[in-house]
């Protein structure tokens, strides 16, 4: 039979799937016999039961009965008993840590009679008693009546009329029970329930049903948890810190979770319950003043923190009670902790023994190390922090508020950095946003328009600084403190942290990124990037290639780490001052003048690949030939509409017009582009391989690989190839001749394509907006947004790789590409190939290389090591 309920001395941290973080760890702390107050778990299978069904499973009631038959013997009380009850708490607990997104409640067994049991319990202690009473009331009220808080805390606040909740009087306290209690009858139309057992029982269900509240909702949504968990409840003993001067409660970290320094670092509150500390109703003091306070319970404490980082082998945070001298753990697990933290503990915990640098290398993430590359502000110098808002797109940016789309374009065009601020954006504050340095709103999460658009195009963001009143129409905005901003006036915005600062805080350059530029590692926190990177790049098996276009993007890749170029557009050799030499290839109307104007480009795009070659000397470079559409190229419709209307056009403007009416199509990412361009204008394939050959020539150590985009069948492929042995021939050049990827058909015909083809790079940017249908260009701002609210997909598929559709393809192509040709070199040029998550998908689909921007460079070499560290590799080559 199932088996919904453990008592802490059964579970252990293992069982986090079952038990939640919460329950796994109070068990697995008692079993280190660390003092934890009885208890048990109700599993999360029990709610996920409850949550499909609408009623708890069958025998749960029963289990409950017996855990706490079994508690009650442990405790010698009984639940809610007259003359000395026993009260639990009632926590949520799910497997990934939801901070204060569920809920407790506390002092379950109180009523009228009890409270003057707990009284003699607490030595006389009627205030005690009456404060833990309508304690009960207030947190059942709110989480399991549904009955709006702000009722109870006027309530309070009006007793209190300006006293300090300690200041309260037994009577007052009373009195305030009966308030109340008056509150629940008028707005259930039902009296507080006195038994203790029905407290419990609907306690344990509000738990379950705050699985699924709004806010736990949008949290797991941002944070990418499962909906379909559910959580555990912990039923665990009351331990008091609200008994006098010598009780309390507070909060610690086994290490600063900012610096990973160690040390001690915690709050402390005397004479209180845990929820007061998070609520802020008393300052309260550092965890050091404890020594003085209760200097028993503060080495206990120290030492219990010295067993958990030992036994943990982490940083890990802590709640405690100290009730009358006595310490109790009510929580601790894994901490959370800032990027720069992450490196450091992760190395400290190997110079202490405690990890290998294989598990160092699995304790921090490529997100984390990107954003250590990001520039950042100084924390020199005065900085006023104004509000804070959701960190939804890295970076710090600064500059003059405007408050609509139209003022940032006209500002930025005046050389002007800007802040875009709004309430939320919408899809016609694109402008505005391409426009600005950074963007603040007072609404919407990491999934709102703002937020998915600027991280998209890289732009710094804060969203939801809900403290911000914005109003567009008077131009200004006002934060907390009665401070007002207007337009024009300077703001920092640190889309890391979520910070906004008034005026300008000044913005350093990353140590981490000097550091992979060269400099030598000379502080802690790069000194730990170095370690982590050494050894990631020892793991690791995938190869680490740059998408790099030009000799100097090129030379940084390889100081970055790249080994060898995956993706050197050429389209964009064609751009700036050679487009005139474009226009005339265009224009040609004879075979000679045709060739005339490749032969006016091929110098040109020749010394391009010299200096590629140069800065990549005796590593691999993957030249992939032309590919977007000819119109880009060329001028403008309208404008020379526009000339021609007015009679201002030349006879080259208007053979231009014609070829760009000629050239226009409806729908230029699936027009001419790629290897059809190269088969409709004869002699540009070839002009381009020439160049590549005789650049080659000249430089030794050259190693070319040429490619050929937007293959559909394996006839485009051998149409074009065959031209080019031909001249690598003639040349004397040894270079691969390869195929991208990027058609949903030619992965599914990757075993015929491979037959002309010496290595596949899967163009994950085409392949996904040809799988899923989405324009490349459009779709993100125009309903990305809406399919994520609607959890369509978790993350934009050109963002991650799509694992289902296009990781489908991608691992039929590899199959069937290396069934013909067994040697075939694989790689991704995609956007994905930079992207953690698809890097370890790569790893997984026996791929032999990622490229990536250059700047993603570290970034995929630390998500390749990390791949191998933390996946079963057995199922790849
Ligand atoms: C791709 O499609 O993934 C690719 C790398 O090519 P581009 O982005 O230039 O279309
Ligand atoms: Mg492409």
């Amino acid at each position: 039979m199932a088996k919904f309920v453990y008592d802490f001395t059964e579970g252990n941290r293992d069982l986090k799937d079952l038990l939640g973080g919460k329950g796994a760890n109070l068990a697995e702390m008692t079993n280190l016999g660390l003092p934890v107050p009885p208890g048990f778990t109700i599993t999360s299978e029990a709610c996920r039961h409850y949550l499909a069904e609408g009623s708890v499973p069958e025998g749960l009631e029963r289990e409950i009965a017996d855990h706490l038959s079994a508690l009650e013997s442990a405790m010698g009380k009984k639940l809610g008993q007259a003359d000395d009850p026993l009260l639990v708490s009632v926590r949520s607990g799910a497997k990934f840590s939801m901070p204060g997104m569920m809920e407790t409640v506390l002092n379950i067994g109180l009523n009228d009679e009890s409270v003057h049991g707990l009284a003699k319990q607490a030595g006389g202690n009627d205030r005690f008693a009456w404060d833990s009473y309508r304690r009960l009331i207030q947190m059942f009220g709110k989480t399991v009546q549904d009955i709006d808080g702000e009722l109870f805390e006027h309530a309070l606040e009006k007793l209190k009329n300006g006293r300090q909740d300690t200041d309260l009087t037994a009577q007052e306290l009373q009195g305030l029970v009966e308030t109340y209690k008056g509150i629940v009858r008028e707005q259930t139309g039902k009296d507080f329930p006195a038994d203790p057992r029905d407290q419990l029982r609907l306690a344990v269900m509000a738990v379950f049903d705050s699985w699924n509240a709004p806010r736990a909702i949008l949290y797991r949504r941002q944070e990418r948890i499962p909906a379909d968990l559910g959580t555990a409840v912990n039923i665990v003993a009351m331990v008091f810190g609200n008994l006098g001067d010598d009780s309390g409660t507070g909060v610690a970290f086994t290490r600063d979770p900012g610096s990973g320094r160690q040390g001690i670092y915690g709050d402390y509150l005397q004479n209180a319950q845990g929820e007061d500390v998070v609520a802020g109703i008393r300052n309260t003091v550092p965890l050091q003043d404890l020594e003085r306070i209760d200097k028993g319970s503060y080495d206990e404490l120290l030492s219990i923190m010295e067993t958990l980082e030992t036994h943990y082998r982490d940083l890990c945070d802590i709640e405690f009670t100290i009730e009358r001298g006595k310490l109790w753990m009510l929580q601790t697990r894994v901490g959370k902790r800032t990027a720069a933290a992450a490196f450091r503990i992760a190395v400290q915990l190997v110079d202490q023994g405690l990890i290998t640098l294989d598990e160092a290398v699995t304790r921090v993430s490529g997100d984390q190390l990107a954003q250590l590359m990001f520039p950042r502000f100084s924390q020199e110098g005065d900085r006023k922090t104004i509000t804070k808002g959701m960190n939804a797109s890295p970076g710090a940016a600064v500059g003059k508020v405007v408050f609509t789309s139209e003022r940032a374009v006209e500002l930025a065009g005046q050389g002007e950095d800007v802040i875009l601020v709004r309430r939320e954006t919408n899809p016609d504050d694109l402008s505005g946003m391409i426009a600005a340095r950074g963007v603040l709103t007072s609404r919407g999460g990491k999934t709102s328009h703002a937020a998915v658009v600027a991280r998209g195009m890289g732009k710094t963001c804060v969203c939801g600084a809900e403290e911000l009143e914005v109003s567009s129409s008077q131009k200004r905005f006002t934060a907390p403190g009665g401070i007002e901003v207007r337009e024009g006036d300077v703001i920092s915005i640190d889309g890391s942290t979520g910070e906004v600062f008034l005026g300008e805080v000044p913005v350093v350059d990353s140590v981490v990124v000097e550091y992979f530029e060269g400099a030598q590692p000379d502080d802690e926190l790069v000194k730990a990037v170095d370690r982590i990177m050494a050894h990631a790049d020892s793991v690791r098996r995938l190869g680490v290639r740059a998408n790099a276009d030009n000799a100097e993007d090129s030379a940084r890749a390889r100081r970055f780490g790249a080994q060898g170029i995956g993706l050197c557009r050429t389209e964009h050799m064609f751009l700036g001052e050679r487009r005139q030499l474009v226009e005339d290839l265009v224009l040609a109307a004879s075979k000679q003048e045709r060739q005339a104007a490749l032969d006016a480009l091929e110098p040109h795009q020749k010394s391009d690949f010299i200096g590629i070659f140069r800065a990549m000397e005796g590593l691999p470079v993957t030249i992939r030939l032309i590919d977007p559409p000819l119109h880009e190229f060329l001028p403008d419709l309208v404008a020379l509409s526009v000339k021609a209307a007015t009679g201002e056009a030349t006879d080259k403007d208007r053979a231009l017009l014609a070829a760009v009416k000629r050239l226009h199509e409806q729908n230029p990412m699936l027009g001419l582009r790629g290897v059809r361009l190269g088969l409709v204008i004869p002699g540009l394939f070839a002009m381009q391989v020439r160049a590549i050959a005789e650049a080659a020539r000249e430089v030794p150590g050259a190693r070319p690989e040429i490619m050929i985009p937007l293959v559909a069948a394996v006839q485009e492929l051998e149409a074009v190839r065959e031209e080019a042995v031909k001249i690598l021939r003639a040349t004397g050049v040894d270079a691969l001749v390869g195929t991208m990827i990027e058609t949903p058909r030619a992965a599914l015909t990757a075993g015929q394509v491979a037959e002309a083809a010496e290595f596949f790079s899967f163009g994950t940017n085409d392949l996904t907006q040809m799988t899923w249908g989405f324009s490349r260009d459009d779709v993100e701002a125009a309903f990305f947004s809406r399919y994520l609210e609607l959890g369509i997909f978790g993350v934009s598929p050109f963002e991650t790789l799509d694992r289902d559709g296009v990781g489908r393809l991608v691992r039929i192509a590899v199959e069937e590409g290396r069934a013909t040709r067994p040697g075939l070199k694989l790689g991704i040029c995609g956007e994905h190939g930079g992207d953690p998550d698809s890097v370890h998908f790569c790893h997984e689909a026996g791929l032999d290389y990622v490229s990536c921007s250059p700047f993603r460079i570290p970034v995929a070499r630390l998500e390749a090591g990390r791949a191998v560290l933390t996946h079963n590799d057995s199922d790849t080559r």
